[in-house]
């Protein structure tokens, strides 16, 4: 309920080299640690577990493993999933092959000075982008 509009799943991707002022998901960091899936497995594994389809990617910096990520999102939209990213890169930085079967996308780097709480958890300083926006989002 703290990372995007509703009752979502988070899905936390391995790997990160980042660096976030006060990153609290520092346990992501190394790629090594978490349990590893094909796309497919996870693509079922989530499908199975997330009945109200609503998922929001997050890590760790998910964009780290591109090609996963692009597949992944794909097959979540073909099933009409509404899909949130929290990403520490820039908008204008990311491949729209991920952007476009987006609802949302959280973008720059976390401040642990700037947090804030609601239903977009992270730091002020970051952006949020509705791409494709099938709900009404009430006021964060
Ligand atoms: S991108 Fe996420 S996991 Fe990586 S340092 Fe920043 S807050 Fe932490």
């Amino acid at each position: 309920m703290v990372d995007g509009d509703g009752l979502r799943t988070s899905i936390f991707f391995s790997g990160c080299n980042v660096g976030c002022n006060g990153c609290q998901n520092k346990d992501f960091w190394n790629m090594k640690n978490g349990k590893l899936f094909t796309v497919k497995t996870l693509i079922d594994e989530i499908y199975n577990k997330t009945p109200q389809k609503k998922v929001t990617i997050s890590g760790g910096e998910p964009l780290e493993q591109k090609e996963a990520l692009i597949l992944l999102i794909n097959e979540l939209k073909k099933k009409d999933f509404d899909i949130g990213l929290y990403t520490s890169y820039q908008l204008e930085e990311i491949d729209n092959n991920i952007i476009k079967n987006l609802t949302f996308i959280k973008t720059g780097k976390f401040d642990i000075n700037k947090k804030i709480y609601g239903k977009f958890y992270g730091s002020s300083n970051q952006s949020i982008n509705f791409i494709n926006k099938k709900v009404k989002y009430e006021s964060m």
